[in-house]
């Protein structure tokens, strides 16, 4: 090895050094230095929707609403000029604030008298006073309700709002979960861009070790990121692979109404896309498709299969002619890149 070679070989190593030490240290942009980045499958949440049928909401009970409560904390009364001060306090117990109007009444001889006040605040976790002036009341029955003993009160609330279901959001449903298969419930998986798992923790050895293997390896491979493959897709769950097309093709997802149907996400333009895990998909299934698009008066649909029988292009026809729908399709192997 001459002079030559062996400072060009020199300057390599300390740009190779100067690299790794930069991804060990967490530069990398991606997942900011930390190896993790949330997971696809289930944006962080550890959980994915399963095929299993989703159950009526048990505490709203497919409502989508609740009745909530407050609690009294006390209650007291004064009387003044030929009036009363009925007060009360309560305590809202949700987490969210709620309007709702307090009655208050004062029991006479024969007549109760009542008054309400108007719709309150009730913000969460606060014991709020509540005071309701009771002044219709005749003279003869004041005489008898202003001697000693006699004043008997009572406050109440009424009218409270109806809150939207926390456990299931307001739909009345719940869509049965599963741990995520990617990530394993954690909602993070390891960055692709990085592998700072090793090296973060260790010190100047480990960087200078991983420096001198990069080196090899970088002088005698060019590092290609492993790609997704049709067999890949082929072998996912339903949807880890609706998941993954639903971001490539950047779709919004389809309510669980719609899927139900047979439309598994929308485009921006408002398309109707159907996603297929399978393989010669044929007349019947588009006329199924334009079928439906017609009922919910959509007028461009996709689907998406890993190949389509030649019998497709007969029903894509048929849609144009008889539903003036245009469907298209589209062959998974397309979406790789
Ligand atoms: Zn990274
Ligand atoms: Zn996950
Ligand atoms: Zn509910």
């Amino acid at each position: 090895m001459n002079r030559k070679k062996i400072i060009t070989f020199l300057i390599f190593f300390v740009i190779e050094l100067i690299f790794v030490i930069s991804a060990v240290s967490g530069q990398c942009d991606r997942c900011s230095g930390t190896g993790k980045i949330i997971c696809y499958n289930c944006q962080g949440t550890g959980k994915v929707q399963t095929s299993e049928p989703v159950e009526i909401c048990e505490y709203c009970l497919g409502f989508g609403v609740i009745q909530p409560t407050i609690t009294k904390k006390s209650a007291f009364a004064q009387t003044g000029d030929k009036e009363v001060f009925v007060s009360g306090t309560f305590e809202n117990d949700q987490t969210d604030g709620i309007y709702g109007m307090a009655i208050a009444e004062v029991i006479g001889e024969t007549t109760t008298y009542t008054n309400s006040s108007e719709r309150i605040y009730f913000p969460p976790n606060e014991e709020i006073l509540v005071t309701v002036i009771v002044n219709n009341i005749p003279n003869d029955d004041w005489n008898w309700i202003s001697k000693f003993g006699n004043l008997k009160t009572n406050i109440y609330l009424s009218n409270i709002d109806s809150l939207s279901c926390p456990l299931c959001g307001g739909d009345g449903i719940l869509t049965p979960l599963a741990t995520c298969s990617i990530c394993y419930g954690t909602g993070f998986t390891d960055c692709p861009d990085c592998n700072s798992n090793f090296g973060l923790t260790g010190g100047v050895t480990t960087i200078g070790v991983i420096a001198i293997i990069g080196l090899v390896i970088l002088s005698t491979i060019i590092i290609r990121r492993r790609k997704i493959t049709e067999k890949d897709l082929r072998k996912m769950s339903f949807y880890e692979y609706q998941n993954w097309i639903i971001e490539k093709l950047s779709v919004e997802r389809a309510q669980i109404r719609d899927s139900r149907l047979g439309i598994d996400g929308y485009t921006k333009d408002g398309e109707a896309i159907q996603i297929n895990q399978s393989h010669n998909v044929g007349k019947a299934e588009v006329y199924k498709f334009a079928n439906i698009l017609s009922k919910k008066k959509i007028r461009r649909g996709i689907i998406i299969a890993f190949n389509f029988n030649d019998d497709v292009f007969e029903a894509i026809n048929g849609a144009r002619q008889h539903f003036r729908i245009i469907i298209e399709t589209v062959m998974v192997k397309k979406l790789i890149d």
